[in-house]
């Protein structure tokens, strides 16, 4: 899937080291490369502004090196490509399964609210999370806080007795913020370390999902905010990703359907158009299919072997 992005930076690699060759990089042998990468990022659905920063930072750390053989050259430019991304991917996010174990016995459960609109996967990847707590020793509460879309309470309902989870959830129509603060009561009650809130991701003009969201925070103040959204959406994600992390805030991201043929660029420009992590790709449909997300492992997949 990260294809076109790692023959863009190839190539980028290969140009730079053939004009750094026992001379000194200069502004124009980099700005010449760099326009060519930017519209190789561009392709890959990296946005317009992450792609200028990117090259940006690469800029400063290439102008005024020399290198006196090629294969140093490609070498001190993979690298300064590599802290480059990096910087603009950030450090890993917390580890939702660790975070959750660390509440076991304590006061209050951990609360984590999953936003997203229709069918980015969040509910196939709060039942991936569900699997892989579970998996570790954790069982979580599910709260099926859509109370509107028809069939959205079934479907949550088919993952947790399928996984063997408790459920609650409330009459359609019913308030979602009152669903989810039930089964924070319920999992406080009976000693549960970790609830997952699903919530409604309906985009109509007459009704304001942002306020739902709201006051589903306000109600029940999760330790964290994950916005999941669809690789696939290319542009579109990234703009899902500034919307709802200006006006409900987001702590961090899954990003569902890599798996399918998408050009990567999604992830880098999530990351640098928030300055917040990514925490989980979805990889698949499968429970199995969702990976902690590791910037170095990124990195180092799409840059030519060091
Ligand atoms: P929601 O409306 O956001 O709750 O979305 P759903 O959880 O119902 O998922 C919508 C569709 O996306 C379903 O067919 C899922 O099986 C599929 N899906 C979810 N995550 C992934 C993923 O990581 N990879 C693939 N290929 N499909 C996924």
């Amino acid at each position: 899937m990260l294809d076109r992005l790692r023959s863009a930076l190839s190539d980028a690699i290969k140009s730079l080291a053939s004009r750094a060759l026992r001379k000194t990089i200069t502004e124009e042998d980099v700005d010449e490369v760099l326009e060519e990468l930017k519209l190789r990022l561009l392709e890959s659905e990296v946005a317009f502004e992450v792609a200028e920063k990117l090259a940006e930072r690469v800029k400063q750390r290439l102008v005024g090196l020399t290198v006196e053989r090629g294969w140093d050259a490609e070498k001190a430019i993979a690298s300064a490509l590599r802290e480059a991304l990096l910087e603009v991917l950030g450090r890993p996010g917390p580890d939702l399964v660790e975070e959750a174990k660390r509440r076991c016995g304590g006061e209050r459960p951990l609360v984590v609210v999953f936003l997203g609109v229709n069918g980015v996967g969040k509910t196939t990847t709060i039942a991936k999370l569900a699997y892989l707590m579970k998996r570790s020793g954790v069982t979580p509460v599910l709260a099926a806080a859509d109370t509107f879309r028809a069939g959205a309470q079934e479907q949550i309902e088919a993952h947790a007795s399928r996984l063997g989870v408790p459920l609650v959830k409330g009459r359609y129509g019913s308030d979602p913020a009152s669903v989810a603060f039930n089964a924070v009561e319920y999992a406080r009650a009976r000693n549960y370390c970790v609830v997952l809130v699903d919530t409604a991701g309906r985009m109509h003009v007459d009704y304001d999902l942002m306020g739902e969201m709201r006051k589903i925070v306000r109600v029940v103040k999760p330790d964290f905010k994950v916005l999941v959204v669809d690789a696939l959406t290319g542009n579109d994600a990234v703009e899902q990703a500034r919307r709802f992390n200006e006006e409900v805030g987001v702590d961090g991201f899954i990003i569902t359907k890599v798996d399918s043929d998408v050009k990567g660029g999604v992830a880098v420009s999530i990351a640098e158009a928030t300055g917040k992590p990514i925490l989980y790709l979805g990889m698949g449909q499968r429970y199995e299919d969702l990976q902690r997300f590791d910037p170095e492992k990124l990195v180092d997949s799409i840059l030519p072997e060091r």
